[in-house]
């Protein structure tokens, strides 16, 4: 994933630092150095986050902000307010602005990326619904609703552990109101509960007496229903080594304690449309757009509307140097299980390997049932080398476990992967699929269940 950062400041000093700490870290960086720059350079080119400071001569980054929000074609754009003084009355300000967060000078590294990279994968999220939705307005298929936020201004559920009741009823009086708040002192009954209950989003404080919350933030990824949940910590000041602990176990953000309210709520409102966003592609767009580009057997999507959207996405690619990544599935020996156990033992694989197909991939991947047992997983803003890591990935999942046939009884499958990348500007899908299945030729004559990779 490669966001691309905006970086607004009228000092060039100020620019040059957050230039280098995000090139480090492999993001593309845009800089301006006014509020008119800035806002020149949203409507011009792609920008996925802007890091906007407040304090600029002319046009302050308020401003900026109101009219980065007010404008249809940026509005989607996240943008972090980069205050100088750790003042509430600037947060206040930010939000009422539009801001979705917030970085104190200094700006802290771990704060930087995470918040960076948090709000880039909303924007792309994002991004993938307004291209999905406009390839189903060519189909003729969607109404222009569907372009409008799909998350509305419905609560979020939010499972809050902390089990120092003084603090969990401040949390949870910050967040009434807005959301509906579950608070659970004790480990295992909240891991229990958020397997159980359809919540947004989990607060996890890192303090507990007893117990350790990196070890709830681990088994939370782990379990395949709640491994989407997002997980924001609750970290003290001292607790730098833990905090970075958890990131690495897949934790998406975190909150300094003593708590503000204001970055709490910006973080809680990224989390849960993350979140949201990333459902409703995994999904269904609409009910009336849904038939016409599922494949009934499986529910993936089919071959009419992979074709229409990956040619969008290719050529998105394409423009913008962004990777794309294809991948495609044979089942092996498929014909035998027709031939020994009937049709509909036959149907039943094709979709228990869907269902394992879409538990293996991202909400922004587009899994789509070609025909027969050939399947396709496009995947935005992906190398090929991560591609093959989830053809892998997706191959030990079909392998692992045997398919309960419709008669009883059960089999082992396999399959066969092909992955392929777009590679320059003037690649086309005809030509991406043509890799791809050469490599998916190769792997099945290399002696199946394997993953191979196509080059041009
Ligand atoms: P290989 O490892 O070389 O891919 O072998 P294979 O047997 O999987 O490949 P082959 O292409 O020979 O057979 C595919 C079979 O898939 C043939 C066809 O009858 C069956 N098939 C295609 N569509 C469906 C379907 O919707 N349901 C069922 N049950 N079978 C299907
Ligand atoms: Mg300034
Ligand atoms: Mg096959």
């Amino acid at each position: 994933m490669t966001a691309r950062v905006l970086v607004v400041d009228d000092i060039q000093a100020n620019v040059k630092l957050l230039e280098a700490r995000l090139s480090a870290e492999y993001f593309g960086v845009l800089t301006a150095c006014s509020g008119a720059e800035g806002l020149d350079i949203c409507s011009r080119e792609r920008v996925d986050v802007v890091l906007l400071d407040v304090m600029m001569p002319g046009m302050d980054g308020f401003e900026v902000c109101r009219r980065l929000k007010a404008n249809p074609a940026t509005q989607h754009i996240p943008v972090v307010m980069v205050t100088a003084l750790d003042q509430t009355s600037d947060k206040v300000q930010g939000l009422e602005a539009g801001a979705d967060d917030f970085l104190t000078k200094p700006v802290d590294d771990v704060a930087l990326i995470t918040r960076v990279r948090n709000l880039g994968r909303l924007k792309m999220l994002n991004d993938e619904i307004l291209l999905r939705a406009e390839t189903g307005q060519r189909l003729g298929l969607a109404p222009g609703e569907a372009l409008a936020d799909p998350i509305g201004s419905e609560k979020g559920r939010i499972l809050l552990v902390d089990d120092d009741p003084r603090s969990a009823a401040r949390i949870a009086g910050m967040l009434a109101g807005l959301h509906e708040t579950v608070v659970e002192g004790d480990l295992q009954t909240a891991l229990m509960t958020a397997a159980e209950q359809p919540f947004d989003l989990l607060i996890v404080s890192l303090s507990l007496a007893g117990a350790d919350g990196l070890r709830l933030c681990s088994q939370v990824r782990s379990l395949d229903r709640t491994r989407h949940l997002g997980i924001v910590m609750l970290v003290e000041p001292a607790d730098e080594g833990r905090l970075l602990r958890g990131l690495d176990l897949g934790a998406n953000d975190y909150l300094m304690r003593p708590i503000d309210r204001h970055e709490m709520l910006a973080r809680v409102r990224t989390q849960i449309r993350r979140k949201r966003h990333s459902e409703l592609l995994r999904s269904r767009l609409t009910e009336s757009v849904e038939l016409s580009i599922r494949d009934a057997l499986t529910g993936l999507f089919n071959r009419r509307y992979m074709e229409s959207h990956l040619k969008t996405l290719v050529d998105e690619a394409a423009a913008t140097g962004r990777p794309l990544s294809i991948l495609v599935a044979d089942i092996d020996l498929f014909k035998q299980i027709n031939d020994t156990h009937g049709h509909a033992s036959g149907d039943a694989v094709l979709k228990e390997f869907a269902a394992r197909v879409r538990r293996s991939t991202r909400g922004a991947d587009l899994a789509c049932r070609l025909g027969g047992e050939e399947f396709v997983v496009v995947m935005p803003d992906t190398e090929v080398g991560r591609a093959c890591q989830i053809g892998e990935r997706l191959r030990a999942a079909i392998a692992a476990d045997p398919f309960q046939l419709d008669a009883g009884g059960s089999v082992r499958m396999t399959a066969s992967f092909g992955a392929a990348a777009v590679e320059s500007a003037d690649d086309s899908p005809a030509a991406l699929f043509r890799r791809a299945d050469r490599a998916l030729y190769s792997a099945k004559r290399a002696g199946r269940n394997r993953v191979a990779v196509g080059a041009a």
